[in-house]
């Protein structure tokens, strides 16, 4: 009862404060039907970690922390490619990136190549936060982490037998001569996680985490850990989160891309994802999908694959997650 009161009270307290909403993707890539048991977790943990985020937003936390706390969710599910259950590169390892961005300030912060920080969204976070610094790669990022009091794990941590599987198909795959990575249609699994948070100071914030794409080359960075290209976040226009085959994202700067239409062209949020997700990322070849929310709390979902794991809950307070195609 008491519960059910304070509740009520914190949103019908919320409809009088500035509005705030929260995104998040855990990944685009191929129309999978998993088996009903793991389709239902997915849901659930996507629920967990709008959930996570939302109840910070409501209590009037900052949209920062509402990435943070819904991508650390993402990240110790093993059913995403982020964290835990990231997928493993040529050489059978984990190496992980994440980037963190705040709409106020535009600080941010990013990790690449790490692979022993349990939650490198955390890291990012301590990179905007505790250093003069944007992006910190491999050895000094986890020095960093590990001194900023992030929690270290040891690299097996990060293993799961159904990537490890993955990666054993990938391979099977390759064409003996051919530079490896080099067939991304062949990737079944994408499972990248983000997020997009508004708070009540009007605040936009997104993030990104990502174990990259099966059968990376050993320090290759994908879009995830770069700013402008994975993740964006800029109160004059938007926050946005991208997940899919990160070099087209990187070459067309695509998170940057979708804010700077909506600045210099005045196009709405849907339009701008839409131009880029659809004329200019798909002809290029380039797979994947995109999460936005911008200052009147709009939220938008824009993917050009089969299908796109998401969620949001919206400035009513409406939940909805999804897995699958449209
Ligand atoms: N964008 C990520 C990367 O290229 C992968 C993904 O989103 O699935 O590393």
């Amino acid at each position: 009862m008491k519960t059910a009161l304070v509740y009520l009270l914190m949103t019908s307290m919320s409809a009088i404060a500035a509005p705030v909403a929260i995104v998040i993707h855990g990944g685009a890539g191929n129309e999978q039907r998993p088996p009903a048991a793991e389709e239902k977790q997915r849901h659930a943990t996507l629920e967990r970690a709008l959930r996570a985020g939302h109840e910070l937003l409501l209590r009037g936390g900052s949209a920062i922390d509402a990435v943070e706390a819904a991508i650390v969710v993402l990240e110790d599910s093993p059913l995403f490619n982020a964290g835990k259950g990231a997928v493993f590169t040529s050489e059978g390892k984990n190496e992980l990136d994440a980037s963190i961005m705040e709409g106020r300030t535009r600080g941010a912060g990013a990790v690449g190549n790490v692979t022993t920080v349990k939650n490198p969204i955390r890291a990012a976070r301590a990179v905007m936060e505790r250093s003069p610094h944007v992006l910190l790669v491999g050895r000094g990022a986890e020095e960093f982490a590990r001194r900023n009091g992030i929690e270290i794990v040891a690299p097996d941590y990060f293993r799961t037998e159904e990537r490890w599987r993955e990666l054993q198909e990938w391979k099977a795959k390759q064409t003996p001569g051919k530079p490896q990575s080099a067939n991304p249609a062949a990737q079944e699994h994408l499972g990248t996680v983000g997020c997009v948070a508004l708070d009540q100071n009007g605040t936009l914030a997104a993030g990104t985490s990502t174990g990259g794409m099966t059968g990376k080359q050993p320090g290759r960075l994908g879009d995830s850990p770069l700013i402008g290209a994975g993740t964006y976040a800029d109160n004059r226009a938007c926050g946005i989160s991208c997940t899919g085959h990160g070099e087209f994202f990187i070459r067309n700067v695509v998170a940057f891309d979708i804010a700077a239409r909506m600045r210099y062209q005045n196009q709405p949020l849907a339009d701008a994802a839409r131009v880029v997700v659809q004329e200019v990322l798909r002809p290029a070849g380039g797979r994947g999908g995109i999460i936005g929310i911008d200052r009147e709390a709009n939220i938008v979902v824009e993917f050009n694959t089969a299908a796109m794991a998401r969620g949001s809950i919206d400035r009513h307070g409406k939940l909805s997650t999804a897995t699958l195609g449209r």
